[in-house]
């Protein structure tokens, strides 16, 4: 946790943009000898700055390596002068980069939502909650159903695994063959739904085709639901009382409610309508009356997106489209919260593919928004990766806590 703490006790809440690629404070040292170099600053604020630069990092690592309280202390006492460094420097490059004069630097003024410094704080808390419903006697329990063999659903079920033993949630995995039939896994669903000691049940996705993923979703229990999609959940929401919902929404909405900006009175443009993210983010934002904004909602039949796009005070896009929300399609000031997962190739700085030692081109993720480009118009800004993803992860474990205290009746 504190380490995420230093990271922002060391931001500046902007950040710059040199070479089209987004430098954090590490990486200052390097950014600002270039910006001296072009002449976007005095060279002796440089030198005056590097050396702080440097001594800064110093200790960063010593307290990555230690943690020391004395060592965090002298952390904060160099991240204030740090600070007032930047501010300065920043002031150059603003005062520049109006003008166009530089091309290649152009420095960002929209918030950065750090999704892994959210859902961080939010494990945290997890598992300070789950240490007292022990003390109570309840364990949350999640298991896991997989049928067949998938390569991306290891990756995910070792993710899950680390991250429920993190926060003191028990974790069990079963393993059924890949020629399982539908009715022995809806029976063997069933079974855990009976099963007094397991508090939540998730099926990774997908399955073989004999089974019917949709059918097999809506066998889980409602109260063991920790995706949310059983339709009683999803009725819940209509409602405005869901006690759990589908993690990537909800982490949208936590990512979205960081930022602190009241959504009432707002219009939000939400691209994208799918029963796991569009749909369940629009009935989130008209959960309550008092704080709702207006949203819209977009599709692959909506005929102008960009006019939707440009009126949107917070734009939410969720499509598996990269470049899809370009820099000219955002409303000044907006937030921008950016659900997309696309692999792309990564390019060299002439634009041509990098390869990797086999002579395959390497990939980068990115989302749906060109990030750079709107960045410069945002308010606030979720980068991919380090948006959403981390807090899908930490809403399947508050969904999972969710379920484990309604079964005992804790409020
Ligand atoms: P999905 O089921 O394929 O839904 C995509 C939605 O985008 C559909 O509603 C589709 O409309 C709409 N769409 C397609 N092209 C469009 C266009 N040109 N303009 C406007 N709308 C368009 O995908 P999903 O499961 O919602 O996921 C969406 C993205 O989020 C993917 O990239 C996925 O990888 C990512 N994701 C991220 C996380 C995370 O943890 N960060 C979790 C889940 C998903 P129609 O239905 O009308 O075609």
């Amino acid at each position: 946790m504190r380490n995420s703490c230093v990271e922002s006790a060391c931001d500046c809440n902007s950040f710059i943009i040199v070479d089209g690629r987004r430098r954090p404070p590490s990486d200052y040292r390097d950014s600002f000898h270039k910006l001296g170099e072009l002449g976007v600053i005095p060279k002796e604020l440089v030198s005056k700055f590097i050396p702080l630069v440097s001594l800064r990092n110093r200790i960063v690592h010593e307290y990555e390596t230690i943690k020391n309280e004395l060592v965090y202390a002298s952390i904060k006492r160099v991240s204030r002068l740090f600070r007032q460094y930047v501010k300065l420097i920043t002031e150059y490059i603003r005062g520049n980069s109006k003008q166009r004069k530089y091309k290649e630097v152009n420095l960002v003024t929209a918030k950065l939502l750090d999704g892994e410094a959210l859902a961080g704080k939010i494990k945290e808390g997890l598992k300070k909650e789950i240490e007292e419903l022990k003390r109570k006697g309840i364990t949350p329990s999640l298991a896991a159903v997989q049928v067949g063999e998938n390569p991306a659903s290891r990756v995910y079920i070792r993710n899950q695994r680390k991250s429920t033993e993190e926060v003191g949630i028990d974790y069990q995995l079963h393993e059924l063959v890949e020629t399982t039939s539908e009715e022995e896994l809806l029976r063997f669903i069933e079974e855990l739904n009976w099963d007094s000691k397991v508090t939540g049940v998730i099926l990774q996705m997908p399955v073989p085709g004999q089974i019917n993923a949709r059918r097999a979703q809506m066998t889980i229990s409602p109260s063991k639901d920790v995706e949310g999609m059983n339709p009683v959940n999803m009725g819940m929401l209509v409602y405005g009382q869901a006690k759990v919902a589908p993690c990537t929404a909800r982490g949208a909405m936590e990512l979205l409610r960081s930022s602190g900006v009241e959504l009432k009175g707002k219009e939000v443009t939400v691209v994208g309508h799918s029963e796991i993210v569009g749909k369940p983010i629009t009935l989130m934002l008209l959960e309550s009356l008092m704080e709702s904004p207006t949203p819209t909602v977009c599709h692959i039949a909506t005929k102008d997106l960009a006019q939707h796009t440009k009126r949107a005070d917070i734009l939410i896009v969720a499509v598996g489209k990269a470049g899809l929300i370009k820099g000219d399609m955002v409303k000044e000031g907006a937030i921008v919260i950016d659900i997309g997962i696309n692999r792309v190739p990564l390019l060299d700085e002439k634009g041509n593919p990098v390869l990797n030692e086999k002579g395959k081109p390497k990939k980068k993720t990115v989302g749906d928004v060109v990030f750079e480009e709107a960045a410069e118009k945002a308010s606030y800004i979720s980068p991919v990766p380090g948006g959403v993803g981390p807090l899908t992860t930490a809403m399947l474990l508050k969904n999972t806590v969710e379920c484990a205290k309604a079964q005992k009746q804790v409020q």
